[in-house]
């Protein structure tokens, strides 16, 4: 089956990502805060053995691709996928699900990440799923100053400093072109780091040009003017 540009583009929205051959495609599923259970590590290599080619990657952003699945197959990884509790996604116009490091176990962390990185993909990946942004938005969490998961590298980046207490910097991003983000001044809490989070993609949402990454929607109108709307 001869798929177009739109549906292609479409399929790779929903984490579907079409091969050069036109036949296959890599099935990204999402790993929330990259803690994948036993029975979902079951299923994912069940799920590749009899759809792919028995074997499955890991991204940079430790979630999963399934690769050399057919078009014909999709839907049914994805509803072999659903009996585990896993979904299909992490692409598009939208904030992509936390990226975490291993804060929730290292004993240099400041605080829970893996949970914070949970509330991060319910309210901003799964909550605002239908409301696009310009391009992408990355959103990165680390326990502590050693920044593990480069939480510099992302469109915002959660950093503990004291106990449940975070610096934050915007700006970051590690595409095309390599931007190292700004940290706002002050330390704040999880609640308040989250509540930065809504503002920072509520301006890009209406100040970004299509098609922008939040590093160039901050360096065209400058950080300064972009602080100062964020703490306001
Ligand atoms: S950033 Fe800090 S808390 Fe997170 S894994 Fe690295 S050392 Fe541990």
């Amino acid at each position: 089956m001869e798929l177009t540009d739109a549906q292609r583009k479409s399929l790779k929205g929903q984490g579907y990502l079409a091969y050069k051959d036109g036949l296959h495609f890599s099935c990204r599923v999402i790993i929330p805060a990259g803690a994948m259970k036993a029975q979902e590590a079951r299923k994912i290599t069940d799920i590749c053995e009899k759809y792919g080619k028995g074997y499955f990657s890991l991204t940079q952003r430790l979630n999963v691709e399934i690769p050399w699945i057919q078009y014909q197959d999709l839907e049914h990884v994805k509803r072999e996928l659903m009996e585990v509790g896993l979904s299909i996604g992490g692409t598009g116009m939208r904030a992509r699900p936390a990226h975490t490091c291993k804060g929730s176990v290292c004993q240099m962390s400041f605080f829970d990440t893996e949970a914070v990185a949970k509330l991060i993909d319910e309210r901003f990946y799964k909550g605002q799923y239908d409301a696009s942004l310009p391009n992408k938005f990355r959103i990165v969490v680390s326990g502590c100053r050693n920044g593990c998961s480069k939480p510099y590298l992302g469109c915002i980046g959660l950093q503990g400093r004291k106990p449940n207490q975070v610096a934050i910097v915007i700006g970051g991003s590690s595409g095309k072109e390599l931007v190292i983000g700004k940290e706002l001044s002050g330390l704040y809490s999880i609640s308040e780091a989250l509540d930065i989070v809504e503002k920072v993609m509520s301006y890009y949402r209406e100040n970004g040009m299509p098609g922008e990454r939040f590093a160039q929607t901050v360096e065209r109108i400058g950080f300064e003017t972009v602080r100062s709307f964020l703490t306001r």
